[in-house]
């Protein structure tokens, strides 16, 4: 396994993003030497943040330009670079159109060309990929097919395809290419995190990522009427920047990383915020009955084989490999909603 030497500069593609974010900001405190990628240099607005952080820390931040479509895009930002965090990727998990164009195009040619890129450009040495729980998992039902009842490393989706849970499979997709990549090769190792579904105070005022949207639909009044009786795998967004920073510096980090720090229902969520703010939001008090989401279900994006594979159905991931190998120890997951929910109140979003 390889050493990575911290005076060489360090490339995180999707800069912009909600958990890129987190990870250049780790990164810069730490006196690193970071190069973000976004899609368009001229929405500052975008990055304004990073330069923010990078201002007042030790670490040197330079911004690329480079499109997940273009192939060759990211040759530039990866010169001299040993170590690469590939994050960029599009999350859409509703109103999708064209699945093919919005996820499953940019997710499995956007990692084709950052890995190609990383076997032309000689001096990269690790890759670590944002992942996803959903390249091991499709649907909630999927769990009585695995060993010992959990979802853990080994595990693939197999059920996911561009019809049904688009999203997952373009992720599944993704990570399978990139494995088929790096083993063409020993120039780099290829290491994938896996997070959950990330929460946790964001570092900008940004609405557009799905994580921040359902924190903020938690507390507008949009999902007022009732949550759907749905369990997720809940990672904080900071634990999630360690684990990748702990991916790339630990030499003997290896494979599939679970970044989760437990499971949680959508109700359960809903009531840690309940708690604190009681009738001052419109917060969600009750589940909707199984039947109104076969009824009503499609006219939001939830297909009735969706329903009838995921409501009402455990699930849960073996976090293990990521607490005794990287060292990680998550939060709990109260924390993190409530820190999520005092960003997006004091930045004015609800
Ligand atoms: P996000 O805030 O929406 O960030 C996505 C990033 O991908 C943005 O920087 C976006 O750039 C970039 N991107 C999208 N399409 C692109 C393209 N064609 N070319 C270049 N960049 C492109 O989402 P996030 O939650 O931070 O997600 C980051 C990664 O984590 C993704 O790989 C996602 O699949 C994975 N993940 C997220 C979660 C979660 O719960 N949030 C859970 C598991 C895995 P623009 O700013 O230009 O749009």
């Amino acid at each position: 396994m390889k050493e990575i030497n911290r005076q060489k500069p360090i490339l995180v593609t999707g800069g912009t993003g909600y958990i890129a974010s987190w990870i250049i900001k780790l990164l810069l405190e730490k006196g690193l030497d970071v190069r973000a990628t976004v899609r368009d240099k001229s929405k500052s607005e975008k990055f304004k943040h990073l330069i923010e952080i990078a201002e007042n820390s030790n670490g040197k931040f330079t911004i690329f330009e480079a499109d997940l479509l273009k192939v060759g895009s990211f040759q530039e930002a990866m010169v001299d670079c040993e170590l690469v965090f590939h994050t960029a990727s599009p999350f859409m998990i509703s109103g999708i159109k064209d699945a093919q164009k919005q996820l499953i195009e940019p997710a499995l040619n956007g990692t084709r060309n950052v890995l190609n890129s990383a076997k032309e450009n000689k001096s990269v040495k690790r890759i670590v990929l944002t992942a996803s729980v959903v390249s091991m998992h499709g649907d909630a039902v999927d769990m009585q097919d695995t060993e010992n009842g959990i979802f853990t490393d080994k595990d693939w989706n197999t059920t996911s395809t561009a019809t049904h849970r688009p999203y997952s499979y373009s992720k599944t997709i993704a990570e399978k290419e990139a494995w088929k990549i790096a083993k063409t090769q020993n120039q780099f190792d290829l290491v994938t995190v896996h997070p959950g579904f990330v929460l946790g105070a964001s570092l900008t005022k940004r609405k557009d990522s799905v994580s921040i949207d359902f924190m903020i639909s938690l507390l507008n009044g949009k999902l007022k009427t009732g949550v759907p009786n749905l369990t997720l795998g809940i990672v904080d967004v900071r634990d999630l920047a360690k684990v990748h920073v702990a991916a790339a510096f630990n030499p003997e980090a290896e494979g599939r990383y679970i970044a989760s720090a437990g499971s949680s229902t959508m109700l359960e969520l809903a009531n840690i915020l309940q708690k604190k703010y009681l009738t001052k939001f419109k917060i969600p008090k009750m589940q909707l009955p199984k039947i109104m989401l076969y009824l009503f279900g499609p006219l939001q994006g939830f297909s009735w084989k969706y329903v009838s594979r995921n409501i009402g159905l455990p699930l849960k991931f073996d976090n293990s490999k990521s607490i005794k190998e990287l060292g990680i120890s998550y939060r709990p997951i109260e924390e993190t909603v409530l820190d999520h929910a005092e960003q997006v109140i004091r930045d004015g979003l609800v």
